[in-house]
């Protein structure tokens, strides 16, 4: 760390001269052949030699040059004319994500003559379901840029497990066959919590001290390691292990009801009566799966997570029927699969992309993608019914004529630097729903209102590759709870082997690290927190990033023997300034029926433009991306019909 940063000895996310890090793919045949440009558009950064996506590290995500034109649109910026490309297909879809390829799956599965064409302003397609890859002394490592689990607080529906299905993801056998769950437990390594010196007054790891449980050693004795007073260590156990009814008297439905009235912060503040520094510790524990701190999300969602504190409640399991909604907790709802890939949900993407495109990704099995490498060349040919245009950011979908009896939808996109239209029968917006009052200015004001309202989460999901593990190993430590640090968790990459796939198993191999922050500022509302966030995030260099993460595993691990200048070979910081779309928050959202919750009323059909996306189904999970991409689909065939 005393190195300074200025001599910088990292280009774009990669060591330059490390060589743990080597620089290309591991594929024996060249992953894009070069391919002439399809007639009538220029030739296409997707279709050179070595197009490969997945392998840049450095800043990725939102990355640069992907967002800038949509934020100039919605700042007022017109572009004049645009080349026709002549092209006409009987679907475009706005939006590469796992919605919107699984939109063109269902549209291809109803009428399996049709034509697509799939836009997405990123370089690579998946949306928020990306892939990290990194060739660390000759082995493939992955991670998941964005979306991990297949995962979500109720069971897949008949629509997203059937796809699953169709796709060839046998949930239980593969939890199975490739998740080893326990093998850092086998390795004797444990969870624990760093305290910084800037929110606790002292750098301080105490191993053991997890968020999910804790080891062996009793749990006063692991507080005691920790820079906290006597008063606020009794406070944490107190809330970790007692049962104490803190609403003595009060039936379980109205405990809920005024559980879901005040945030977990205020519960633990209020009701309990914790100090200071016992707020900062837990002020973390929700941001994983909120995208915000305990300040902004309600007591009952972390009851129904199953977060500490309600354990002598004694409150019901089950929605509460007058009140019209279920928090969002796991445990109250059932939950779903619990699987994960080595790169997450990226292998649904691709496994779609493989469905639509089957000549674009070889093999043909859920096992064997894990380790296929995309054509990328091949995504976008005249010759195949579904193309795959990267690099293309709609910034117009209007239609030709009048909305209600019009015949065909015409979009436009920019793409290096070029403007250009097409013509579809019907299009589905399965981009960032809070975009498309941009995109289609005619649709109703109070459809634009609603949309506006669909505020996103922005997260970071940052992999960094180091030479080896063995300052974990020597410190026992396997993942992190960080409250105070830049990155508030960190892990080492779960142990998964698919197909050839195989996770390192020594301390002396490299491994990523997987690290997440979450830009938000506490004390707001819940969205205008998501919108600090994203503008803190957009301002924040990748130089940045990279000296926080340095310093935080310097920190942490340097007991260990680990020395940041020597051991991180790469880092790849997925910023997603627009994450998790936004649910249901009875802290802040008015109450009412579900059909006039913003993303119902946003999702209306608009003659032939259909729209879906996980923020039209007000859940930031897999299965409401794909339910939603069925439903655009289905309304828009029905329309074609009638
Ligand atoms: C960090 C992170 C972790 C997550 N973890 C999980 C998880 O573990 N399990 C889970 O089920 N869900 C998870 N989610 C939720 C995830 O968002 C959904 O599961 C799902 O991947 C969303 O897919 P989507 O297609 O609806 O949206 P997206 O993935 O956002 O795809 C939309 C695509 O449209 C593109 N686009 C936007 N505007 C335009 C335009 N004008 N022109 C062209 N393209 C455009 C976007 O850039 C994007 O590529 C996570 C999300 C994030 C951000």
């Amino acid at each position: 760390m005393d190195r300074p940063i200025t001599r910088r000895d990292f280009l774009n996310g990669m060591a330059i001269g490390a060589t743990a890090a080597a620089s290309g793919p591991l594929f024996a045949a060249p992953l894009n052949e070069p391919t002439p440009p399809a007639p009538s558009l220029p030739s296409a950064a997707q279709d050179a030699f070595g197009y490969y996506p997945p392998l840049l590290t450095g800043m990725r995500g939102s990355h640069p040059g992907s967002f800038e034109d949509a934020h100039a649109l919605r700042d007022g910026q017109t572009w004049p004319s645009s080349f026709d490309t002549g092209e006409e297909y009987d679907l475009i879809v706005v939006g590469g994500g796992i919605s919107g390829l699984a939109a063109a799956h269902f549209y291809r599965a109803k009428a399996p003559k049709s034509r697509i064409l799939i836009l997405d302003n990123h370089d690579d397609f998946g949306g928020h379901a990306k892939r990290n890859e990194f060739n660390l002394d000759g082995h493939l490592n992955l991670l998941n840029g964005g979306t991990l689990e297949i995962d979500s607080p109720r069971p897949y529906g008949p629509v997203a497990a059937g796809l699953l299905k169709t796709l060839g993801v046998d949930v239980p056998a593969l939890v199975k066959s490739s998740q080893n769950l326990k093998f850092y437990d086998d390795l004797g390594l444990q969870a624990g919590a760093f305290f910084d010196q800037e929110t606790f007054g002292a750098d301080k790891l105490v191993v053991g001290l997890g968020v999910d449980g804790t080891g062996a050693v009793p749990l006063d004795i692991l507080l005691n390691q920790a820079p906290l007073s006597a008063r606020a260590r009794k406070e944490i156990a107190q809330i970790e292990t007692a049962k104490i009814d803190y609403m003595p008297g009060v039936s379980s439905d109205e405990k809920k009801q005024r559980l879901s009235r005040m945030s977990y912060e205020a519960f633990l503040r209020d009701v309990i009566r914790v100090d200071p520094a016992v707020l900062k510790f837990y002020h973390a524990r929700t941001m994983g799966e909120w995208g915000v701190g305990t300040d902004a999300v309600s007591a009952l969602d972390c009851w129904g997570f199953g977060m500490p504190g309600f354990q002598g409640m004694k409150i019901a399991k089950g929605s509460i029927s007058r009140m019209g909604f279920t928090p969002a907790g796991y445990e109250d709802t059932g939950g779903s699969f619990r699987l994960h890939f080595p790169d997450g949900n990226a292998t649904i993407a691709r496994l779609l992309v493989r469905n639509l495109i089957p000549r674009a990704i070889p093999g043909n099995s859920a096992e064997d993608i894990v380790t296929a490498p995309v054509k990328y060349a091949q995504l976008d040919r005249p010759d195949t019914a579904v193309r795959l245009r990267l690099n293309s950011i709609v910034i117009r979908a209007r239609h030709l004529g009048d909305p209600q009896t019009a015949k065909q939808v015409e979009i436009t996109y920019l793409r290096g630097g070029g403007s250009y239209t097409a013509r579809a029968r019907g299009a589905v917006l399965a981009c960032y729903n809070a975009m498309i009052p941009y995109l289609c200015p005619e649709l109703p004001p109070a459809q634009k209102d609603a949309l506006h309202k669909l505020v996103k989460a922005p997260l970071v999901y940052t992999s960094v590759a180091l030479r080896n593990w063995q300052a974990f190993d020597q410190l026992k430590l396997y993942r992190v709870y960080a409250p105070g640090s830049y990155h508030t968790s960190l892990h080492l990459n779960a142990h998964v082997n698919v197909g050839a796939y195989r996770s390192p198993k020594s301390p002396r191999e490299p491994i990523l690290v997987h690290m997440v922050r979450t830009p938000c500022k506490s004390g707001l509302p819940e969205h205008e927190q998501n919108r600090a966030g994203r503008a803190e995030l957009l301002a924040t260099s990748f130089e940045t990033f990279e000296r926080n993460i340095r310093d935080q595993l310097d920190r942490t691990l340097k007991d260990g023997g680990f020395d940041p200048a020597r051991d991180i070979t790469a880092i790849t910081v997925n910023r997603w300034p627009h994450g998790y779309a936004p649910e249901y928050n009875p802290l802040f959202d008015p109450d009412g029926p579900e059909s006039e919750r913003p993303h119902v009323v946003g999702r209306a059909q608009f003659g032939r433009i259909a729209i879906a996306n996980s923020d039209s189904g007000g859940g930031a999970y897999t299965d409401s991306a794909i339910n939603q991409g069925h439903r655009a689909v289905m309304e828009l065939l029905r329309a074609d019909k009638a």
